[in-house]
Protein backbone atom coordinates (compact mmCIF):
# COMPACT_ATOMS: atom_id res chain seq x y z
CA UNK A 1 0.00 0.00 0.00
CA UNK A 2 2.76 2.28 -1.11
CA UNK A 3 3.70 2.84 2.83
CA UNK A 4 7.42 1.57 2.76
CA UNK A 5 8.83 4.91 2.50
CA UNK A 6 6.86 6.18 5.68
CA UNK A 7 7.93 6.07 9.16
CA UNK A 8 7.09 2.63 10.75
CA UNK A 9 4.21 1.90 13.01
CA UNK A 10 5.02 0.49 16.12
CA UNK A 11 2.50 -2.28 17.99
CA UNK A 12 3.35 -3.28 21.11
CA UNK A 13 1.62 -5.98 23.03
CA UNK A 14 2.46 -6.56 26.46
CA UNK A 15 1.43 -8.96 29.14
CA UNK A 16 1.34 -9.31 32.76
CA UNK A 17 3.63 -12.00 34.08
CA UNK A 18 4.31 -14.12 30.96
CA UNK A 19 6.52 -16.65 31.47
CA UNK A 20 9.38 -16.99 28.85
CA UNK A 21 9.03 -21.05 29.57
CA UNK A 22 5.62 -20.21 28.90
CA UNK A 23 6.36 -19.43 25.31
CA UNK A 24 6.81 -22.28 22.69
CA UNK A 25 9.15 -20.11 20.79
CA UNK A 26 11.34 -20.89 23.54
CA UNK A 27 11.50 -24.25 22.99
CA UNK A 28 10.78 -25.02 27.10
CA UNK A 29 9.74 -28.53 29.09
CA UNK A 30 6.35 -26.68 28.37
CA UNK A 31 6.62 -25.94 24.63
CA UNK A 32 5.22 -29.36 23.57
CA UNK A 33 2.16 -29.53 25.59
CA UNK A 34 1.01 -25.44 25.34
CA UNK A 35 1.81 -24.70 22.04
CA UNK A 36 2.06 -20.22 21.19
CA UNK A 37 2.09 -20.73 17.69
CA UNK A 38 0.91 -16.49 17.27
CA UNK A 39 3.50 -15.34 19.27
CA UNK A 40 6.11 -17.70 18.26
CA UNK A 41 4.58 -16.66 14.50
CA UNK A 42 6.59 -13.12 15.36
CA UNK A 43 9.74 -14.97 16.04
CA UNK A 44 9.78 -17.07 12.66
CA UNK A 45 8.84 -14.22 11.26
CA UNK A 46 11.22 -11.91 12.99
CA UNK A 47 14.10 -12.17 15.97
CA UNK A 48 13.47 -13.96 19.20
CA UNK A 49 15.68 -12.34 22.08
CA UNK A 50 16.72 -14.64 24.39
CA UNK A 51 18.65 -12.10 27.03
CA UNK A 52 15.73 -9.78 27.88
CA UNK A 53 16.15 -8.39 31.13
CA UNK A 54 14.31 -6.60 33.51
CA UNK A 55 15.29 -3.50 35.41
CA UNK A 56 13.06 -4.30 38.74
CA UNK A 57 10.63 -7.47 38.64
CA UNK A 58 7.59 -5.88 39.50
CA UNK A 59 4.57 -4.72 37.28
CA UNK A 60 4.36 -1.04 37.61
CA UNK A 61 8.25 -0.64 38.09
CA UNK A 62 8.32 -2.31 35.05
CA UNK A 63 5.72 -0.19 32.96
CA UNK A 64 7.75 2.58 34.18
CA UNK A 65 10.68 1.75 33.05
CA UNK A 66 9.11 1.12 29.60
CA UNK A 67 7.65 4.41 29.16
CA UNK A 68 10.49 6.49 30.21
CA UNK A 69 13.47 4.36 29.26
CA UNK A 70 14.95 4.94 33.09
CA UNK A 71 15.78 3.02 36.19
CA UNK A 72 13.14 2.85 39.29
CA UNK A 73 15.20 5.27 40.71
CA UNK A 74 15.04 7.50 38.43
CA UNK A 75 11.42 7.38 37.47
CA UNK A 76 10.44 7.25 40.76
CA UNK A 77 8.51 4.03 40.47
CA UNK A 78 10.26 1.98 42.75
CA UNK A 79 7.07 -0.10 44.25
CA UNK A 80 3.66 -1.37 43.45
CA UNK A 81 2.33 1.22 44.60
CA UNK A 82 3.59 3.55 43.22
CA UNK A 83 1.94 6.99 40.95
CA UNK A 84 3.87 7.28 37.55
CA UNK A 85 4.83 11.62 37.54
CA UNK A 86 3.75 11.74 33.99
CA UNK A 87 5.71 15.00 34.02
CA UNK A 88 8.21 13.66 33.02
CA UNK A 89 9.61 12.56 29.34
CA UNK A 90 8.12 9.30 27.93
CA UNK A 91 8.98 7.69 24.71
CA UNK A 92 4.42 8.20 23.56
CA UNK A 93 5.02 12.18 24.02
CA UNK A 94 8.21 11.91 21.84
CA UNK A 95 6.39 9.99 19.72
CA UNK A 96 3.41 12.48 19.39
CA UNK A 97 5.65 15.19 18.77
CA UNK A 98 7.41 13.43 15.56
CA UNK A 99 3.94 13.25 14.56
CA UNK A 100 2.92 9.68 15.59
CA UNK A 101 -0.91 8.72 16.27
CA UNK A 102 -0.55 7.07 19.49
CA UNK A 103 -2.85 4.74 21.83
CA UNK A 104 -2.62 2.36 24.56
CA UNK A 105 -5.14 0.20 25.44
CA UNK A 106 -5.47 -2.43 28.77
CA UNK A 107 -3.04 -2.56 31.58
CA UNK A 108 -1.99 1.02 32.42
CA UNK A 109 -1.58 -0.04 36.27
CA UNK A 110 0.50 3.34 37.35
CA UNK A 111 -2.21 5.19 38.79
CA UNK A 112 -1.85 8.45 36.88
CA UNK A 113 -3.94 9.72 34.11
CA UNK A 114 -1.99 8.37 30.81
CA UNK A 115 -0.19 11.18 29.21
CA UNK A 116 1.10 11.02 25.33
CA UNK A 117 -1.67 9.32 23.88
CA UNK A 118 -3.86 10.19 21.47
CA UNK A 119 -6.46 7.90 22.76
CA UNK A 120 -6.01 5.46 25.81
CA UNK A 121 -8.35 3.27 27.54
CA UNK A 122 -7.39 1.79 31.02
CA UNK A 123 -8.56 -1.09 32.68
CA UNK A 124 -8.68 0.39 36.37
CA UNK A 125 -5.90 -0.33 38.22
CA UNK A 126 -5.27 -4.71 38.00
CA UNK A 127 -8.49 -4.54 36.75
CA UNK A 128 -11.12 -7.72 36.17
CA UNK A 129 -10.60 -10.65 33.40
CA UNK A 130 -14.64 -11.13 33.30
CA UNK A 131 -16.18 -7.88 31.97
CA UNK A 132 -13.94 -5.66 32.96
CA UNK A 133 -14.34 -2.01 34.31
CA UNK A 134 -12.47 0.13 31.27
CA UNK A 135 -11.40 4.22 31.95
CA UNK A 136 -11.79 6.86 28.93
CA UNK A 137 -11.45 10.61 29.09
CA UNK A 138 -15.20 10.33 29.76
CA UNK A 139 -14.99 8.09 32.95
CA UNK A 140 -15.23 4.23 33.50
CA UNK A 141 -17.73 1.84 32.22
CA UNK A 142 -18.46 -1.94 32.43
CA UNK A 143 -17.51 -3.82 29.03
CA UNK A 144 -18.60 -6.99 28.82
CA UNK A 145 -16.25 -9.79 27.47
CA UNK A 146 -13.31 -11.52 28.41
CA UNK A 147 -10.45 -8.73 29.01
CA UNK A 148 -8.11 -10.27 26.89
CA UNK A 149 -10.66 -9.68 23.86
CA UNK A 150 -12.09 -6.96 24.90
CA UNK A 151 -8.75 -5.31 25.36
CA UNK A 152 -8.07 -6.43 21.45
CA UNK A 153 -11.26 -5.50 19.92
CA UNK A 154 -10.77 -1.97 21.20
CA UNK A 155 -7.18 -1.48 19.91
CA UNK A 156 -8.58 -3.40 16.37
CA UNK A 157 -11.42 -1.15 16.50
CA UNK A 158 -8.90 2.35 17.23
CA UNK A 159 -6.41 0.92 14.03
CA UNK A 160 -9.96 0.77 11.94
CA UNK A 161 -11.69 3.81 13.23
CA UNK A 162 -10.79 6.01 14.82
CA UNK A 163 -6.65 6.83 14.05
CA UNK A 164 -5.83 9.46 11.33
CA UNK A 165 -4.62 6.98 8.73
CA UNK A 166 -2.14 9.73 7.05
CA UNK A 167 -0.07 9.36 10.04
CA UNK A 168 2.32 6.82 11.48
CA UNK A 169 0.88 4.91 14.68
CA UNK A 170 2.40 3.44 17.98
CA UNK A 171 -0.26 0.90 19.77
CA UNK A 172 0.41 -0.08 23.24
CA UNK A 173 -2.00 -3.29 23.58
CA UNK A 174 -1.40 -4.09 27.19
CA UNK A 175 -3.13 -7.54 28.22
CA UNK A 176 -4.02 -8.24 32.07
CA UNK A 177 -3.43 -11.91 31.19
CA UNK A 178 -1.41 -13.96 32.91
CA UNK A 179 -1.57 -12.04 36.12
CA UNK A 180 -2.42 -13.83 39.43
CA UNK A 181 -5.19 -15.23 39.77
CA UNK A 182 -4.45 -16.64 36.42
CA UNK A 183 -8.79 -16.48 34.96
CA UNK A 184 -9.33 -18.60 31.84
CA UNK A 185 -11.34 -17.17 28.92
CA UNK A 186 -14.24 -18.44 27.70
CA UNK A 187 -12.45 -19.78 24.67
CA UNK A 188 -10.02 -21.93 26.39
CA UNK A 189 -12.16 -23.51 29.98
CA UNK A 190 -11.12 -26.59 28.82
CA UNK A 191 -7.76 -26.21 27.34
CA UNK A 192 -5.46 -28.51 29.40
CA UNK A 193 -7.95 -30.26 31.78
CA UNK A 194 -6.88 -33.24 30.44
CA UNK A 195 -3.16 -32.70 30.35
CA UNK A 196 -0.28 -33.52 32.97
CA UNK A 197 2.33 -30.88 32.74
CA UNK A 198 6.32 -31.60 33.29
CA UNK A 199 7.21 -30.95 37.14
CA UNK A 200 10.24 -28.55 37.51
CA UNK A 201 13.37 -30.29 38.71
CA UNK A 202 13.40 -28.02 41.06
CA UNK A 203 9.98 -28.25 42.41
CA UNK A 204 10.85 -29.45 45.73
CA UNK A 205 13.94 -27.40 46.55
CA UNK A 206 15.05 -26.68 49.99
CA UNK A 207 16.74 -23.76 49.50
CA UNK A 208 19.96 -25.41 50.98
CA UNK A 209 23.28 -23.30 49.16
CA UNK A 210 21.39 -20.31 49.06
CA UNK A 211 20.71 -17.25 51.83
CA UNK A 212 17.78 -16.24 53.67
CA UNK A 213 16.10 -14.63 51.23
CA UNK A 214 15.29 -17.94 49.51
CA UNK A 215 13.94 -19.65 52.79
CA UNK A 216 11.80 -16.78 54.03
CA UNK A 217 10.35 -15.37 50.86
CA UNK A 218 6.26 -16.39 51.11
CA UNK A 219 5.96 -17.42 47.23
CA UNK A 220 5.57 -21.40 47.44
CA UNK A 221 3.08 -23.40 45.67
CA UNK A 222 3.05 -25.42 48.71
CA UNK A 223 2.30 -22.55 50.95
CA UNK A 224 1.21 -19.90 49.56
CA UNK A 225 -0.97 -20.27 46.31
CA UNK A 226 -4.34 -20.69 47.77
CA UNK A 227 -6.95 -23.41 46.91
CA UNK A 228 -9.54 -20.60 46.98
CA UNK A 229 -8.76 -17.76 45.48
CA UNK A 230 -5.66 -18.81 43.13
CA UNK A 231 -6.82 -22.48 42.29
CA UNK A 232 -10.60 -21.83 42.36
CA UNK A 233 -11.30 -24.79 44.43
CA UNK A 234 -14.05 -22.99 46.94
CA UNK A 235 -14.71 -26.34 49.98
CA UNK A 236 -17.65 -24.15 51.04
CA UNK A 237 -20.55 -24.34 49.16
CA UNK A 238 -21.57 -21.29 47.05
CA UNK A 239 -18.28 -19.29 48.05
CA UNK A 240 -16.55 -17.99 44.75
CA UNK A 241 -14.94 -14.80 44.20
CA UNK A 242 -14.55 -15.76 40.62
CA UNK A 243 -18.27 -15.46 39.72
CA UNK A 244 -18.94 -12.09 40.86
CA UNK A 245 -18.45 -10.02 37.67
CA UNK A 246 -19.42 -13.08 35.37
CA UNK A 247 -22.92 -13.33 33.74
CA UNK A 248 -25.20 -16.29 33.81
CA UNK A 249 -23.70 -17.68 30.78
CA UNK A 250 -20.21 -17.20 31.74
CA UNK A 251 -20.96 -18.33 35.38
CA UNK A 252 -22.68 -21.84 34.34
CA UNK A 253 -19.53 -22.84 32.20
CA UNK A 254 -16.66 -21.63 34.74
CA UNK A 255 -18.48 -24.14 37.05
CA UNK A 256 -19.00 -26.41 34.73
CA UNK A 257 -14.90 -26.62 34.67
CA UNK A 258 -14.66 -25.69 38.52
CA UNK A 259 -17.18 -27.95 40.05
CA UNK A 260 -15.50 -31.33 37.99
CA UNK A 261 -11.88 -29.77 39.97
CA UNK A 262 -13.85 -29.50 43.17
CA UNK A 263 -14.97 -32.89 43.06
CA UNK A 264 -12.12 -34.29 41.66
CA UNK A 265 -9.93 -32.52 44.63
CA UNK A 266 -11.93 -33.88 47.10
CA UNK A 267 -12.16 -37.58 45.65
CA UNK A 268 -7.87 -37.47 46.57
CA UNK A 269 -7.30 -36.52 50.27
CA UNK A 270 -4.05 -35.13 49.44
CA UNK A 271 -1.87 -34.06 51.41
CA UNK A 272 2.45 -33.11 51.53
CA UNK A 273 3.85 -33.88 48.30
CA UNK A 274 0.84 -35.24 46.24
CA UNK A 275 -0.82 -31.99 47.55
CA UNK A 276 1.66 -30.09 46.05
CA UNK A 277 2.18 -31.76 42.62
CA UNK A 278 -1.87 -31.34 42.52
CA UNK A 279 -1.73 -27.86 42.96
CA UNK A 280 1.22 -27.35 40.33
CA UNK A 281 -0.53 -28.98 37.97
CA UNK A 282 -3.55 -26.38 38.21
CA UNK A 283 -1.54 -23.73 38.51
CA UNK A 284 -0.20 -24.86 34.75
CA UNK A 285 -3.60 -25.69 33.37
CA UNK A 286 -4.92 -22.32 34.60
CA UNK A 287 -1.97 -20.07 33.85
CA UNK A 288 -1.48 -21.78 30.30
CA UNK A 289 -4.73 -21.94 29.27
CA UNK A 290 -5.04 -17.91 30.49
CA UNK A 291 -1.22 -17.36 27.73
CA UNK A 292 -3.53 -19.31 25.27
CA UNK A 293 -6.18 -16.74 25.18
CA UNK A 294 -3.06 -14.14 24.48
CA UNK A 295 -1.63 -16.12 21.94
CA UNK A 296 -4.92 -16.16 20.24
CA UNK A 297 -5.45 -12.24 20.17
CA UNK A 298 -2.00 -11.75 18.79
CA UNK A 299 -2.95 -14.04 16.22
CA UNK A 300 -5.37 -11.56 15.49
CA UNK A 301 -3.83 -8.76 15.59
CA UNK A 302 -1.15 -9.74 13.09
CA UNK A 303 -4.21 -11.07 10.72
CA UNK A 304 -4.92 -7.55 11.05
CA UNK A 305 -1.87 -5.95 9.79
CA UNK A 306 -1.91 -8.79 7.30
CA UNK A 307 -5.42 -7.62 5.82
CA UNK A 308 -4.66 -4.25 5.60
CA UNK A 309 -1.61 -4.21 4.13
CA UNK A 310 0.54 -2.76 7.45
CA UNK A 311 2.90 -5.95 8.14
CA UNK A 312 5.89 -4.82 5.97
CA UNK A 313 6.68 -1.49 7.82
CA UNK A 314 5.11 -2.11 11.24
CA UNK A 315 7.01 -2.93 13.95
CA UNK A 316 5.49 -5.87 16.07
CA UNK A 317 6.97 -6.45 19.74
CA UNK A 318 5.73 -9.06 21.78
CA UNK A 319 7.23 -8.60 25.65
CA UNK A 320 6.30 -9.33 29.16
CA UNK A 321 6.58 -6.68 32.24
CA UNK A 322 8.55 -9.27 33.90
CA UNK A 323 9.35 -13.04 33.84
CA UNK A 324 7.82 -15.46 36.62
CA UNK A 325 8.11 -18.69 38.43
CA UNK A 326 6.06 -21.81 36.95
CA UNK A 327 7.10 -24.06 40.03
CA UNK A 328 10.76 -23.23 39.67
CA UNK A 329 11.88 -23.44 43.30
CA UNK A 330 8.70 -24.24 43.95
CA UNK A 331 7.65 -20.57 43.35
CA UNK A 332 5.09 -18.74 41.68
CA UNK A 333 5.12 -15.21 41.58
CA UNK A 334 8.51 -12.66 39.96
CA UNK A 335 10.30 -10.08 42.30
CA UNK A 336 14.13 -11.93 42.67
CA UNK A 337 17.18 -11.69 40.32
CA UNK A 338 16.81 -15.25 39.89
CA UNK A 339 16.60 -15.91 36.36
CA UNK A 340 12.96 -16.81 35.60
CA UNK A 341 11.71 -13.33 37.15
CA UNK A 342 15.03 -11.21 35.95
CA UNK A 343 14.44 -12.47 32.36
CA UNK A 344 11.32 -11.67 29.92
CA UNK A 345 10.24 -13.08 26.70
CA UNK A 346 11.03 -10.74 23.84
CA UNK A 347 10.32 -11.47 20.19
CA UNK A 348 10.07 -8.78 17.33
CA UNK A 349 8.91 -9.07 13.59
CA UNK A 350 9.27 -5.67 11.35
CA UNK A 351 10.19 -7.12 7.85
CA UNK A 352 11.32 -4.33 6.40
CA UNK A 353 14.84 -4.71 8.57
CA UNK A 354 14.59 -8.02 10.84
CA UNK A 355 15.66 -10.69 9.13
CA UNK A 356 13.34 -13.84 9.41
CA UNK A 357 13.93 -16.14 12.23
CA UNK A 358 17.00 -14.67 13.67
CA UNK A 359 17.89 -15.09 17.36
CA UNK A 360 19.82 -13.17 19.68
CA UNK A 361 21.89 -12.65 22.69
CA UNK A 362 22.55 -9.64 23.20
CA UNK A 363 21.92 -8.37 26.88
CA UNK A 364 18.99 -6.17 26.56
CA UNK A 365 16.57 -4.69 28.66
CA UNK A 366 12.95 -3.17 29.35
CA UNK A 367 14.75 -0.06 29.47
CA UNK A 368 15.77 0.13 25.83
CA UNK A 369 12.15 0.69 24.62
CA UNK A 370 11.97 3.84 24.80
CA UNK A 371 15.08 4.75 22.94
CA UNK A 372 14.34 2.22 20.40
CA UNK A 373 11.18 3.64 19.07
CA UNK A 374 12.24 7.53 19.42
CA UNK A 375 15.21 6.28 17.18
CA UNK A 376 12.56 4.08 14.62
CA UNK A 377 10.33 7.40 14.26
CA UNK A 378 13.48 10.09 13.21
CA UNK A 379 13.34 11.33 16.80
CA UNK A 380 16.65 11.81 18.99
CA UNK A 381 16.42 10.53 22.73
CA UNK A 382 16.21 12.40 25.92
CA UNK A 383 19.52 12.61 27.43
CA UNK A 384 18.14 11.36 30.91
CA UNK A 385 16.73 8.19 29.36
CA UNK A 386 19.20 5.48 30.02
CA UNK A 387 18.77 2.38 28.39
CA UNK A 388 20.05 1.68 24.34
CA UNK A 389 18.43 1.55 21.29
CA UNK A 390 18.06 -2.08 19.71
CA UNK A 391 17.33 -1.34 16.45
CA UNK A 392 21.37 -1.85 15.58
CA UNK A 393 20.60 -5.20 16.75
CA UNK A 394 17.74 -5.79 15.34
CA UNK A 395 19.55 -5.53 11.99
CA UNK A 396 22.12 -8.28 13.10
CA UNK A 397 24.75 -5.19 13.04
CA UNK A 398 25.44 -4.90 17.31
CA UNK A 399 27.91 -2.55 18.04
CA UNK A 400 31.31 -4.01 19.79
CA UNK A 401 31.17 -2.26 22.80
CA UNK A 402 27.92 -3.14 23.62
CA UNK A 403 26.29 -3.70 27.07
CA UNK A 404 28.19 -6.08 28.85
CA UNK A 405 26.14 -6.36 31.96
CA UNK A 406 22.82 -5.26 33.44
CA UNK A 407 22.06 -3.44 36.99
CA UNK A 408 19.15 -4.92 38.89
CA UNK A 409 16.87 -3.34 42.01
CA UNK A 410 14.58 -4.47 43.83
CA UNK A 411 12.70 -2.64 46.35
CA UNK A 412 8.88 -4.01 47.68
CA UNK A 413 9.63 -5.09 51.38
CA UNK A 414 7.91 -5.59 53.36
CA UNK A 415 5.18 -6.22 50.97
CA UNK A 416 3.22 -8.98 49.99
CA UNK A 417 5.56 -12.53 48.99
CA UNK A 418 8.48 -11.11 51.26
CA UNK A 419 11.53 -10.88 48.74
CA UNK A 420 13.74 -8.93 50.81
CA UNK A 421 15.42 -5.97 48.84
CA UNK A 422 17.85 -6.78 46.91
CA UNK A 423 20.14 -5.30 44.00
CA UNK A 424 22.82 -7.09 41.55
CA UNK A 425 24.59 -7.39 38.79
CA UNK A 426 24.60 -9.91 35.45
CA UNK A 427 26.36 -9.98 32.63
CA UNK A 428 25.76 -13.18 30.58
CA UNK A 429 27.93 -15.84 33.13
CA UNK A 430 27.87 -14.25 36.69
CA UNK A 431 25.11 -12.86 38.67
CA UNK A 432 26.08 -11.33 41.88
CA UNK A 433 23.08 -9.99 44.43
CA UNK A 434 23.04 -8.06 47.42
CA UNK A 435 20.26 -8.08 49.90
CA UNK A 436 21.60 -5.20 51.22
CA UNK A 437 19.47 -4.72 53.91
CA UNK A 438 20.56 -7.69 56.04
CA UNK A 439 23.81 -7.73 54.26
CA UNK A 440 23.42 -11.15 52.57
CA UNK A 441 25.65 -11.26 49.07
CA UNK A 442 25.19 -14.25 46.57
CA UNK A 443 27.23 -15.17 43.61
CA UNK A 444 25.94 -17.10 40.80
CA UNK A 445 28.06 -19.28 37.74
CA UNK A 446 25.29 -19.75 35.40
CA UNK A 447 27.18 -21.71 32.92
CA UNK A 448 28.05 -24.39 35.88
CA UNK A 449 25.00 -23.43 37.73
CA UNK A 450 22.29 -22.50 35.40
CA UNK A 451 19.39 -23.49 37.85
CA UNK A 452 21.01 -20.75 40.29
CA UNK A 453 21.28 -23.30 43.07
CA UNK A 454 24.54 -22.56 44.65
CA UNK A 455 26.05 -19.12 45.88
CA UNK A 456 29.50 -19.16 45.46
CA UNK A 457 30.41 -16.22 47.12
CA UNK A 458 32.15 -17.59 49.80
CA UNK A 459 33.84 -20.13 47.31
CA UNK A 460 37.83 -18.99 47.80
CA UNK A 461 38.34 -20.14 43.86
CA UNK A 462 35.57 -17.49 42.85
CA UNK A 463 37.21 -14.71 45.14
CA UNK A 464 38.40 -13.10 42.04
CA UNK A 465 34.71 -12.95 40.72
CA UNK A 466 33.10 -11.31 43.43
CA UNK A 467 35.83 -8.78 43.30
CA UNK A 468 35.17 -8.19 39.65
CA UNK A 469 31.42 -8.12 40.01
CA UNK A 470 31.43 -6.24 42.83
CA UNK A 471 33.36 -3.87 40.90
CA UNK A 472 31.31 -4.03 38.06
CA UNK A 473 27.70 -3.02 40.53
CA UNK A 474 29.76 -0.18 41.70
CA UNK A 475 30.61 0.75 38.01
CA UNK A 476 26.86 0.58 36.85
CA UNK A 477 25.96 2.32 40.12
CA UNK A 478 27.90 5.10 38.66
CA UNK A 479 26.64 5.06 35.40
CA UNK A 480 22.97 5.48 36.30
CA UNK A 481 23.28 7.57 38.45
CA UNK A 482 22.33 5.34 41.89
CA UNK A 483 25.17 5.76 44.03
CA1 LIG B 1 3.65 -8.15 36.11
Amino acid sequence: MGQTNKKPNIVFIFSDDHAFQAISAYKGPLAQLAPTPNIDRIGKEGMRFDKCYVTNSLCTPSRASVLTGTHSHINGVKILSDKLDTNQVTFPTVLQSLGYQTAVVGKWHLKSTPKGFNYWEILNDQGQYYNPDLITREGQKQVEGYATDVITDKALNWLQNDRDQTAPFMLMIHHKAPHRSFEKGPDHLHTYEDVTFPEPSTLFDDYSGRGTPAKTQEMTIAEHLKLDSDLKVYLEQNVSGFNKRMNEQQRKAWNKVYDSVKTDFLSRNLTGKELIKWKYQRYMKDYLATVRSVDDNVGRVLDYLDKNGLTENTLVVYCSDQGFYLGEHGWYDKRFMYEESFRTPLLMRWPKEIKKASVNADLVSNLDFAQTFIQLAGGVSPETMQGLSLLPVMKNQTPKNWRSSLYYHYYDYPAVHSVRKHEGVANKRYKLIHFYEIDEWELYDLSKDPKELKNQYNNPSYLNKVNEMKAELKRLKQQYKAS
